[in-house]
This record gives C-alpha cells, structure tokens and sequence, in this order.
C-alpha cells in the first residue's frame, strides 16, 4: 500500500506488453502480432520531408490530415472519425468518457487483457463473461451485465476469430450503454463490422495502424462512430494526442491502401500454410482472420507446461512467441505470422524441440 496512490491504482496488477527487443537484438519477434513486412514507401517518403519548422510548432490538434485521409479512404465524414496516439488511446478515451463508480464495464473473455487493465484504474465494476469452447458470443450473459461500456474485440485476440455481425447487431441492440467493437486486425479479416456505426448511436468502431499497416512504432489509431458519441471523447482527450509526425505519416500509409493490401494478401497466405504445416506438427490450430494463429500443444503430451517450455525453448533459440500464464490458455502458444523465412525457422526450431 502507498498512500500517495488511489485504491485502484494499489490494487491494480498493471498491463505486462509482450517483450519488445531491440531490432539490431537479431530475435525473430512472432509475439506481438507486428506486420513482418515494411511500411507503404509514401509514409517513409513522407517521414522524411518533415522538416523542423513542422517539429518545433504544435500539431493539429484534431489531427485532421489523417482524419481527411480516413474519410476518403472509407467513405465517410471527418466528423465521424477521431484519431488517438494508438487504438490504445481510443479505448482509454472510452473507458475515461464513461466507466465511473457503480457502473459495469463488460467484455467475453479470453481477449485483449487492456480492456481490464484500463478499467481497473476506475472505480468501476468488471464483469468477464467466459467464450465457450465454440467461441460463440454470450450475448444474453453481456446484455445482463447492463454495461456502461461493452467491449469486444472482433477479429478476437488470442483466438483469432471473427464475430458474425448479426450478433454483433444484436447485442448493440440491446445493451444498455456504448458498444465497442475493436477491429485491431480487420486489415486480416473476410469481413467488417464497420457498418453498425451507422445503425447505432453507442457503437464506436476502432482500428490501427499497428498491424495492417505496419507502423506499431508510430502509434496511431482511430474510432469511428457518430458524432454524438465522439463528442465527449474529444473532451477527454490529451489536446495533442497525436504528434505531427504520426498524423502527416499516418495519412500518407492510409491513403497508400495498394502498399497495404499486397502485404496483408502475403500474411494471409501464409497464414493457411502455416495452419497446415503446425497442424502436421500435432497441435490444434485455431481459425484465424489475423496475422497470428493460437495453437495448442498436442493432446498427447500429457506434460502440462509443456508450451511453456516450448515458449522457452524458441526463445533460447532466438524466436519469440507468446506464452499466456493464465488458465485456459497456458496450454497454449500464440504465434504471429512472420515473413516466409522466418515462418519456416520456426517450423524447424519447434520440430527439434519436439523430438
Ligand atoms: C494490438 C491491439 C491493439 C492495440 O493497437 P495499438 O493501435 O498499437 O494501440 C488493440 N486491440 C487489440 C485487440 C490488439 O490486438
């Protein structure tokens, strides 16, 4: 206990990133679902002609060069868009706008464990309605928690999987307060929930520019819901949220979708023939519409830390996955979908571990 911080803040575990060597390290990082491959070469162009009149002056701070691009881009208005320095910032915003003391914050689990980790810091209420083994959404259970904020991701992480729309629909139908959908890796998926924002006044739709693009180290993201629930995050947000460099290299990346969408076909080829090769290998291997596959360590072994020690293993040989320490899943590995090279590395380093 310190008795400069709140209660929550004491009691609170902290959100623990997956670890982030540095690149001249040499590891292969297959652990926080980065794109393998380069960012659009207009955003790098971009980049560099900054010049230090840009850097020495405050940015816009609505970070409409990026919102314009957004809205072009997906056709719809400015106003509908805010951008946050990440999707990170966009829920923090929403968790900030909205959670308060006796109110719920709810979301099926497992997912993303922020949507936690941000709502501990409130003196608001957590409830985490468990998917089941067929990882259909428990929207009765959700809607009974009557939530002041719903959050679901959706493709999923870890599981990888996306949630039908009609269910999505209906659960925005019902639930009492805002529905988040964030869509961190729609850029992998068959299909959107994009549509909803216009159908309902309390769904706010996030994505990024970490994965699909492949710019996590710029930190930018954006939501995209009517202008009436956009309001109040715009009161809660930091001022300059989003520095002049993100904002100018963000909107070139965005209006650059050609770049975007030969490298994500790449990650989703690979992904199928990943799918097959772990499968070969003996795990059980989810369905996935992201870069990354959650695979079970073969039912035969009846070793239970045994994909701990496979995490282990690959890290001794220079490859990082991630490893959940928590039940349900500590049989489990999570493996983003690397660059052709670096998929067949790990396919050999995990078949002399298993030997
Ligand atoms: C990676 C991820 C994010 C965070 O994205 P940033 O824009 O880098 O903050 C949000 N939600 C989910 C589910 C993610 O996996």
């Amino acid at each position: 206990m310190n008795p400069f911080f709140r209660p929550n803040i004491d009691d609170m575990e902290g959100y623990v990133p997956g670890e982030q060597p540095k690149p001249s390290s040499g590891i292969t990082k297959l652990n926080t679902n980065e794109n393998p491959y380069p960012p659009s070469q207009a955003a790098i162009a971009m980049l560099y002609s900054i010049d230090g009149e840009w850097l020495r002056r405050y940015p816009d701070p609505y970070a409409n060069e990026f919102r314009r691009a957004v809205s072009d881009v997906l056709d719809i208005p400015v106003s509908w868009v805010i951008a946050g320095n990440g999707s990170d910032d966009i829920l923090n915003l929403v968790v900030r706008a909205c959670a308060e003391a006796d109110r719920t914050v709810a979301y099926p689990t497992p997912t993303y464990v922020l949507y936690r980790t941000l709502t501990e810091m409130q003196p608001a209420n957590i409830v985490e309605v468990p998917y089941g083994e067929d990882l259909r959404l428990p929207i009765a259970e959700l809607v009974a928690a009557k939530a002041a904020i719903t959050f679901i991701a959706s493709p999923n992480s870890p599981s990888g999987h996306v949630v039908p729309i009609a269910d999505l629909r209906e659960l925005a139908r019902q639930v009492s307060g805002v529905l988040v959908i964030d869509e961190a890796y729609v850029d992998f998926a068959n299909e959107t929930a994009l549509p909803l924002a216009n159908e309902f006044a309390n769904v706010i739709v996030i994505r990024t520019l970490s994965k699909g693009y492949s710019l996590a180290g710029l930190r930018l993201g954006f939501g995209i819901a009517q202008p009436s629930l956009l309001a109040g995050l715009f009161k809660v947000k930091d001022s300059y949220n989003v520095d002049i460099v993100s904002c100018l290299v963000g909107a070139a990346a965005m209006r650059d979708q050609d770049h975007k969408n030969h490298y994500v076909q790449l990650v989703k080829l690979s992904r199928s023939e990943m799918r097959l090769a772990l499968q070969n290998l003996g795990f059980r291997v989810w369905e996935s519409q992201t870069n990354f596959l959650l695979v079970q360590v073969p039912p035969t072994n009846s070793d239970q830390m045994y994909a701990e020690k496979l995490y282990l293993g690959l890290k001794k040989l220079g490859i990082l996955v991630r490893y959940f320490d928590q039940p349900g899943l500590d049989d489990k590995l999570r493996i983003t979908i690397g660059t052709e090279a670096q998929n067949q590395s790990l396919l050999k380093m995990l078949k002399i571990l298993m030997e």
